[in-house]
């Protein structure tokens, strides 16, 4: 998904006719790589490359931690084609993934998601053509920063539902569960919960709706809506943990158990505080916002 959304808005349009129909009938399936072993939040340290030959480009590196692997067949790759030029050195192709010299490897054993694969790639003297470059050389970290501020809102969205449906269930079970004679909703300390609980996954419904508005309006907005996207990852992913965690002290020992659903929110909200961008990354980019600008 994260490729399309990308190529929608940065490819060529022989590009998009190549890969987005494909993409939309899940013929391809699609990822996108940023990640390595020692390269996350500060992607333009990222050590894989991208060589210029002749006819195209030779690709040597490993990408680590990316959804959609050991199965994609189409990746968004990002490599540096200038290392001296650090961020503007980096650079963004699409990669056919069944190329010589591209090996997939299943990442097992995760806490959560376990409905989405993760892995890892290794690039061996990978040849691809020319026209795999997408938008410029140097142009990958505007690309990839492009492509974040859409795949955040949709990883807050998704936040925002577990937190909601963690509020959800958990209002259900209080009102059916009985101790001491009574359904434990009528304790005050359950209603505390549930009450914080619903604060939190309206706000951060309420920040998606507003941050997804300002995609929708971002001429009006002045282009960016950068802050008010990042509020909303952030925020969203505190909201699902502290939610699923809410949920499993309130379901107590039927939320420890696999047969509810209340453990598998609990294991999956934890990532959303890490994927596109941890949270401290979101706090980052929020608080660059309030920075005065000094002589
Ligand atoms: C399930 C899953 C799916 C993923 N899918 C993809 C994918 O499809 N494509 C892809 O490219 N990547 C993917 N990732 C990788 C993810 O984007 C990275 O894990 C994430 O960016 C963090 O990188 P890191 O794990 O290397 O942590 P690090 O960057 O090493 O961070 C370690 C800690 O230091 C903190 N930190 C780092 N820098 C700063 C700073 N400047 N100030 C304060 N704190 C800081 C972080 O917040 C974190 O707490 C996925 C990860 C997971 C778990």
């Amino acid at each position: 998904m994260p490729s399309r959304v990308c190529y929608w808005h940065v490819g060529s349009e022989e590009q998009r006719e190549r890969y987005i129909p494909p993409l939309i009938k899940a013929e391809d399936s699609g990822c996108f790589a940023l990640t390595e072993a020692d390269t996350g939040s500060d992607v333009a340290s990222m050590k894989t490359t991208a060589k210029e030959v002749d006819d195209g480009y030779i690709l040597n590196g490993n990408k680590m931690w990316i959804s959609g692997v050991p199965n994609a067949t189409i990746g968004l790759i990002y490599a540096m084609t200038d290392r001296e030029k650090k961020h503007r050195g980096m650079s963004a192709f699409m990669v056919d993934m069944n190329s010589p010299g591209i090996e997939q490897r299943a990442i097992p054993d995760k806490l959560g998601l376990h409905s989405s694969p993760t892995g890892e790639i290794s690039f061996e003297e990978v040849k691809i053509p020319r026209n795999a470059l997408v938008g410029k050389i140097g142009d990958g970290f505007k690309i990839a920063m492009f492509m974040l501020d859409r795949t955040r809102l949709s990883c807050a969205a998704r936040a925002a539902g577990v937190a909601e449906k963690c509020f959800d269930l958990s209002r259900q079970y209080a009102n059916e569960r009985t101790q001491f004679g009574q359904p434990i909703i009528e304790f005050q300390m359950i209603q505390d919960q549930l009450a914080r609980m619903w604060c939190e996954h309206e706000a951060a419904k309420l920040l998606v709706l507003r941050a997804a508005w300002m995609m929708d309006n971002l001429e009006k907005m002045g282009g960016r809506a950068t802050l008010h996207i990042s509020t909303a990852k952030y925020y969203g992913a505190e909201a699902a943990v502290m939610a699923a965690n809410e949920a499993t002290k309130l379901y107590a020992s039927y939320g420890y158990s696999a047969e509810y659903p209340i453990e598998r929110y609990y294991r999956d909200a934890k990532s959303y505080q890490i994927v596109e961008g941890t949270s401290n990354i979101q706090k980052i980019i929020i608080a660059r916002n309030f920075i005065e600008k000094r002589e």
